[in-house]
């Protein structure tokens, strides 16, 4: 059977990791009794996923047996509990490199498993460091308490009461990273929802993409627009939605493609100087370090043309390492485009960015902007990618350029080096808040608390 991904909530053990029966459906579930680490609802569901479960279950009891192992783990987690995120996140880290390290050479483990494993919010206890600690106290695994699931979203959890009542804020107090400030209990329970009827679509792309099918009447500013002022009407016009439902959860879903062209369309009102772009002839974009989430849904981008009626041919080039063979091709595009003449050329060059530049020569057509989408770039140095020679080349050629991040602290770290490299940073541009970033975000794997958006934050951007 194709299997579409896994939802968050079935990793943690919160559903049946077979069925994802177990959360609005009242269906009782069991942890797995070898590794403790997932749920099933029934033996039929363990047995059914058993083939797929086995390599992670044998390296996960074979490790919590393993002496050096649990010294290793047990001596981790902070003799205080702290809120101080940044620490969290690096203890969480180191928690999740030890397991690699003991896991070393074992294949097919999924580092998503080790990342999504649930830990005290304040001192990042596992339950598998916590029945550690007690066999090494000489104390059976069963006496211990359990990590504690919070009562509403029950997706984040602490070692004890004590430390709850010290997460409680960290938790459900407002997180200025995201749009609105909500909470992470609030996000938590939306990510669920999200996730589950990802997995449950049978396709295993996880990207929806929607426009709306209509060229507006001529370019409108985005300054001061919002998700919901320029898209709840059509969605509902759409969906047929009464005015009285909340469109929360549907643009939520939306907007993760969306955040494409409208990210776009915001960087080129920034850093043209006027309207003249809204009329040009041919619109052309470079997305650099492009990755298959650009490619699986290219065809959201046509909301640049209807943003823009003047514009005749929209080019879009996807380059980076990652993209597929070379081609340029002709996207579908819908009736009105068509009847107006216009077109809407995609092309891939599977070539660091710098070297398209470079193999280009004088052949190399000056885009109007040139973005790189979540580019990661102070932690991909050791990926073998190059944003630092990337961020040299297009403040040097003065190319108008946009890079955004997952969060506020990629954002800042990126900006610090786009900056080195030389660039005048837009204040509008970053590092800030996203106005057309994600309305999804993904509890953030490998940390206790703290979300990933897809251009959530804009690092930086500059002509
Ligand atoms: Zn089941
Ligand atoms: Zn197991
Ligand atoms: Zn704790
Ligand atoms: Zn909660
Ligand atoms: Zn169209």
């Amino acid at each position: 059977m194709q299997r579409g991904p896994i939802p968050w909530p079935a990793e943690v053990g919160l559903v049946c990791h077979y069925c994802f029966k177990g959360m609005h459906v009242k269906v009782k579930v069991s942890k797995c009794s070898r590794c403790h680490r997932i749920s099933y609802c029934t033996t039929e569901c363990q047995n059914a996923d058993w083939e797929s479960h086995k390599v992670m279950c044998k390296a996960l009891s074979s490790l919590e047996k393993n002496p050096f192992a649990a010294r290793k783990l047990v001596s981790l987690p902070p003799k205080e509990p702290t809120t101080n995120i940044q620490q969290l996140r690096k203890l969480a880290a180191q928690q999740v490199d030890a397991y690699c390290d003991y896991l070393h050479g074992q294949r097919e483990i999924k580092l998503s498993w080790l990342q999504r494993e649930p830990r005290c919010i304040v001192c990042t206890r596992t339950d598998m460091v916590i029945r550690m600690e007690a066999a090494l106290k000489g104390r059976a695994a069963a006496d211990t308490t359990r990590l504690i699931p919070c009562p509403e979203c029950k997706l984040s959890f602490c070692c004890s009461r004590a430390h709850w009542e010290i997460a409680d804020r960290l938790h459900h107090g407002p997180c200025h990273d995201l749009r609105d400030s909500p909470s992470q209990c609030y996000t938590n329970k939306l990510a669920h929802a999200q996730s589950m009827i990802a997995a449950s679509v049978p396709d295993t792309s996880e990207h929806l993409v929607w426009i709306p099918e209509r060229v507006k009447h001529k370019w409108v500013s985005l300054e001061g627009q919002s998700w919901e002022g320029e898209f709840d009407d059509e969605i509902r016009k759409f969906s047929r939605m009464p005015q009285s439902d909340p469109s929360t959860f549907i643009m939520a879903a939306i907007s993760d493609t969306l955040t494409l062209p409208m990210t776009i369309l915001y960087a080129l009102s920034k850093l043209s100087d006027g309207d003249g772009w809204t009329r040009k002839q041919t619109l052309i974009v470079h997305i650099v370090g492009a990755s298959l989430r650009e490619f699986s849904c290219s065809r959201v981008f046509e909301e640049i043309l209807h943003c823009t009626p003047q514009v005749k041919t929209l080019k879009i080039i996807m380059c980076g390492p990652e993209a597929p063979d070379r081609n340029a091709h002709d996207v579908e595009i819908c009736r009105d485009c068509i009847k107006r003449g216009r077109s809407y050329v995609l092309e891939f060059i599977p070539e660091a960015y710098h070297d398209v530049v470079r193999n280009q020569g004088s052949d190399f057509e000056h885009p109007d902007l040139c973005i790189g989408f979540n580019s990661g770039a102070n932690h991909s140095a050791s990926l073998g990618y190059t944003w630092p020679a990337t961020f040299k080349l297009l403040v040097e050629r003065k190319i108008p350029s946009l890079i955004t991040a997952y969060g506020r602290e990629d954002a800042e770290k990126d900006a610090a080096l786009l900056r080195a490299a030389g660039a005048a940073l837009h204040p509008a541009l970053g590092p800030v808040l996203n106005p057309w970033g994600s309305m999804k975000a993904v509890p953030s794997p490998h940390s206790t608390y703290g979300f990933l958006v897809n251009s959530g934050w804009l690092a930086g951007g500059f002509k």
